[in-house]
């Protein structure tokens, strides 16, 4: 378990003020002087040792993926901060916006600063709009206190804007938000090319999730090697899980990489309801991976490889639990009406896909199906799976998947079941 002085997110629970004196009694702010003066490359060296990973699903090392940004290029550089967080189950990066933002903002400067970018973009989601003032206070304070802004204490020209979209899911997928940013439709563009050569503006960008942003002022501060030895190897670092559903408290907890997701649900929201042998499935990481058993969920470590090698994934850390009270078919039915509802339209694996996956499923929950329709609905995620311009595709087709790999029989029971009570009513 996670001691209390490696926490990072100190205010997480919004049980101390949010505002700039606040934020720098608990160490935000403190050496960011220091850390600019070490220069570009040292930042982007600290955060590539520290092993963090992207915290907004993909987990791509977040070092890496800022040396992928020029550094020397006429064109503007920009980071944009992906605060979109619209995927069901998701909830953490809300908490930082409203109750930490003090830390988003060093971070922001600190990343730009080590990307060579003068300007950063924040792309709060729609429905987020006390966070967005809570963001847009701390901002200010910022800029009145010359924390950033043109001529600030810290030497490098920094400016920092929220964006406040419209509510769509699609537009936390990070080139659908460079459009919508533009003003334009958020609709993903065709990779390559690669926001960090062809982004926002058509100039280099990098889009990074909120946290891992965030946690980028205390990887410097208490140094890569204090971040590397927490966790597990491949997946370093302390990580903000939300654990929601069938729960006796369902919450959201900084924990360290790895945490076992027994010991995760046991000690911080006490347990599953009815006792851990009332758990039917957990999705581990956001609606859009492959939920897993409670077989699995018994032994399986929250991060990204032990998820992956289930088939799963840790996204975004955002874990449902389900009991067995829960209808398995109705709830994956239910995700799949989602990603129907939030499909852009732009390819036809995904505007079709996603369409029909959701009407299958609703006869499937009925059992008015065919047992030879589900391997016709599995055969029908592959043909979405892969085959698009986004990874919304990917996120439709899994959880279906998920369903079909681990629950089959509860599939099979229900068609036999309907079938059985019509056969009776044609005979009465
Ligand atoms: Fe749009 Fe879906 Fe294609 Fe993504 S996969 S671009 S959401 S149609």
């Amino acid at each position: 378990m996670l001691h209390d002085r490696d926490r990072i997110f100190r205010n997480l629970y919004g049980f101390h003020d949010a505002g700039l004196k606040a934020a720098i009694s608990r160490g935000a702010w403190d050496g960011t002087k220091a850390f600019i003066d070490k220069g570009h490359d040292w930042i982007i060296d600290e955060v590539k040792k520290s092993g963090l990973r992207g915290r907004g699903g993909a987990g791509f090392p977040t070092g890496l993926k800022w040396s992928f940004m020029p550094k020397a290029d006429p064109r503007p550089s920009y980071l944009v901060i992906n605060a979109d967080e619209s995927e069901p189950g998701s909830c953490k990066d809300r908490e930082i916006l409203r109750h930490d933002p003090h830390l988003l903002i060093e971070g922001a400067l600190l990343a730009s600063f080590a990307m060579r970018a003068h300007t950063s973009y924040i792309y709060v989601r729609g429905e987020y709009i006390r966070e967005r003032e809570a963001l847009q206070r701390a901002i200010d304070e910022a800029y009145a206190a010359r924390l950033i802004g043109k001529g600030n204490v810290h030497g490098w020209d920094f400016d920092l804007y929220v964006h406040h979209g419209a509510g769509a899911y699609i537009c936390g997928e990070e080139t659908a938000m460079l459009e919508s940013l533009e003003g334009k439709k958020g609709q993903p563009r065709l990779k390559p090319p690669f926001p960090a050569n062809v982004g926002l503006y058509g100039a280099p960008t990098t889009v990074n999730n909120v946290e891992s942003i965030a946690v980028a002022g205390d990887i410097l501060r208490r140094g890569a090697t204090w971040f590397a030895d927490l966790g597990l190897p491949n997946n370093t670092g302390t990580k903000l899980f939300q654990i929601s559903g069938h729960v006796e408290r369902p919450c959201v907890v900084e924990e360290e990489m790895g945490i076992p997701m027994r010991e995760l649900i046991e000690k911080h929201c006490g347990g599953v309801t009815g006792g851990w042998d009332n758990l039917l499935a957990v999705i581990p990481g956001g609606s859009s991976v492959r939920c897993i058993t409670a077989e699995q969920a018994t032994d399986v470590t929250m991060d990204f490889d032990a998820l992956g090698k289930l088939g799963s994934g840790l996204g975004t850390a955002a874990v449902i639990v389900m009991d067995k009270s829960t209808d398995i078919i109705a709830a994956i039915r239910r995700i799949a009406y989602f990603y129907k509802h939030e499909s852009c339209g732009q390819c036809t694996p995904c505007r079709e896909g996603t369409g029909w996956m959701w009407r299958v499923l609703e006869r499937m929950e009925r059992g008015e199906a065919e047992k030879r329709e589900i391997d016709l609905l599995f055969e029908v995620t592959k043909q979405v799976e892969g085959h698009t311009i986004c990874a919304l595709g990917d996120a439709a087709a899994w959880p279906v998947q998920g369903l079909i790999k681990n629950f089959r029989p509860v599939i099979e029971a229900r068609i036999d079941q309907y079938q059985k009570s019509h056969a009776r009513e044609a005979a009465e």
